[in-house]
């Protein structure tokens, strides 16, 4: 909103806010570039690597190469680094997240990065009652009930519902992470969508219910848009190498991916690793072409003009699929980037003097069979000096909403937070919202997503090196694909990559 002030990550950061973390904690107003470059400020650079895209797979993959003793230039169409890692200062002072935010168990390198640059995590807040809101009817029920934080549906819903999550899990232990499409079964599951497979499985309406909300919840898709054959990958890729992925990492919060906040917020990550970078990092860069000249790479920016012997293309594909390339890329890797949408996502967060839903029992966590937001968390910072409730618009309610005013939007959110929390929760001091749909270098989020085909088709392009041009992002990653973590291992597999031909 208007009112609020930008923060790191969603504002030219100078070295001093960058370094302070008091004055970026307070969300001074007028922070500068990352310590970093600007396009008009170099017009021509040579480099070993040039990096298109300051999130986290960039910065990573240019960190380990500067580490590697290579040079290197990442080139960021934003005036800020981090991409769908972005704070959002608030009137009042603090700090909010508007894209990547939890982390949890098996997300081992963005936590090691974290570590590494001294960001702390805090738990997310989870104490008291979950809220399900369905058919008109509130439901408190415990997270660490029999069922665990499973909502509390009917018996036969229930019981469907734990055998289709087995099933998942037990599927999901068939796919190769690092392809998918070898899978035995790929072929057929790859020729329907989750939707179909829901149906001939989660056949108590109840049941149904679950999977739709964990689906919008995960991946901010409907289950139609979803091939089976991506959704089972996704969830073998909620693990490490020595922990299979499951559907519950995916879903919960205690134990889950969704455990785990930063304290000062997310975008303090990208942003002290691309303090590391200097002016390596050049931001208001957007590449518009990379040709290949004589045995280099010219990446074309603007402002700028980077030769390189090595391109890393780290930002999602269909991003990476407005790039002009010169010689034209293989067939099936143009025909990837135009099949990988992103889904779609927003993000709310009203502020209040307190959380005070804690007060009534709640932690703050609702399920919800309608509205514009069918899915919250409590947004607190960790001295709950204020109260934060963040809810995700997903999905169809997200496109329904694009066209609509941040007023019409925010009318809409406050309703349902009143409706599951209370009139409080329809008069908050302040308001801040977050629509990746309509971001240029985004165009949606959390994720791209495969309908039907596309992984068999088309999933070997997704990595495979066309020349000197490599592919980093969290979409090309074999764990924790879509998330922080999965944006943090490209872009250590792309910087080891580059680095045994370099
Ligand atoms: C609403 C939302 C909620 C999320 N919640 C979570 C969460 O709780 N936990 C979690 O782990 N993950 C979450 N994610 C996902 C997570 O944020 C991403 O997986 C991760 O940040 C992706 O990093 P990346 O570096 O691969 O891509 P990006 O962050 O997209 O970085 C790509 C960069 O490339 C830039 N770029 C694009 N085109 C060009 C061009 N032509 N030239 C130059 N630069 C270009 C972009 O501006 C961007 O900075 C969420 C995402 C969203 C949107």
């Amino acid at each position: 909103m208007a009112s609020e002030r930008q923060l790191p990550g969603t504002a030219r950061l100078s070295r001093r806010s960058l370094l302070g973390g008091a004055a970026a904690a307070a969300g001074a107003a007028t922070l500068t570039a990352t310590g970093t470059g600007t396009a008009s400020a170099a017009a021509a650079r040579e480099v070993d690597v040039a990096i298109v895209g300051a999130g986290l797979a960039g910065l990573t993959a240019a960190r380990d190469l500067v580490a590697a003793g290579r040079s290197v230039a990442v080139l960021e169409a934003r005036d800020r680094v981090g991409g769908r890692v972005m704070g959002l200062g608030l009137a009042g002072g603090g700090v909010t997240e508007g894209g990547g935010e939890f982390i949890g168990p098996t997300q081992d390198r963005i936590k090691a990065l974290a570590d590494s640059l001294g960001v702390q995590t805090f738990t997310t807040y989870n104490s008291g009652n979950n809220l399900l809101y369905k058919d008109g009817k509130k439901t408190p029920y415990a997270t660490d009930g029999v069922l665990g934080s499973v909502p509390p549906i009917d018996a036969a819903g229930l019981a469907n519902a734990a055998i289709v999550q087995a099933t998942l899990d037990d599927l999901a232990k068939q796919i190769p992470v690092d392809a998918p499409w070898t899978a035995a079964k790929a072929e057929e599951w790859d020729r329907q969508t989750f939707e179909t497979w829901l149906r001939a499985n989660a056949v108590i309406p109840s049941a149904k219910f679950l999977f739709d909300v964990a689906c919008t919840s995960i991946f901010s898709a409907e289950p139609r848009e979803l091939s089976f054959l991506f959704v089972l990958f996704y969830i073998a890729a909620a693990g490490n190498a020595s922990n299979p992925g499951t559907l519950e990492r995916l879903t919960e919060t205690a134990g889950g991916a969704q455990e785990l906040r930063f304290v000062g917020g997310s975008q303090l990550v990208p942003v002290k690793l691309a303090a590391t970078l200097g002016d390596r990092v050049v931001l208001g860069a957007p590449v518009r072409t990379i040709a290949k000249s004589g045995g280099k790479y010219v990446v074309t920016a603007d402002g700028i003009t980077v030769t390189a012997k090595r391109v890393v293309v780290a930002v999602p594909p269909p991003l990476a699929a407005r790039i002009t390339y010169d010689p034209l890329l293989p067939a099936a890797r143009d025909q990837l980037t135009q099949r990988l949408p992103m889904a779609s996502v927003g993000k709310a967060i009203a502020i209040y003097d307190t959380p005070f839903w804690r007060a009534d029992g709640f932690n703050g966590q609702v399920v919800s069979d309608t509205g514009v937001i069918s899915s919250t968390f409590d947004n607190s910072p960790p001295d709950a000096s204020y109260g934060a409730l963040m809810g995700f618009i997903e999905a169809d309610a997200a496109r329904k909403l694009d066209a609509a005013s941040e007023a019409e939007v925010r009318a809409a959110v406050l309703k349902d937070y009143a409706t599951y929390f209370g009139p409080k929760a329809a008069s908050p001091t302040s308001f801040v919202l977050q629509r990746w749909n309509n971001e240029a270098y985004t165009r949606g989020g959390p994720v791209s997503i495969a309908a039907p085909g596309v992984l068999t088709q088309y999933g070997p392009a997704l990595r495979e090196p066309v020349g000197g041009i490599h592919w980093a992002g969290t979409e090309t990653s074999t764990h924790w694909m879509g998330f922080m973590d999965g944006a943090v291992r490209s872009g250590e597999r792309v910087a080891k990559e580059v680095l045994a031909v370099l």
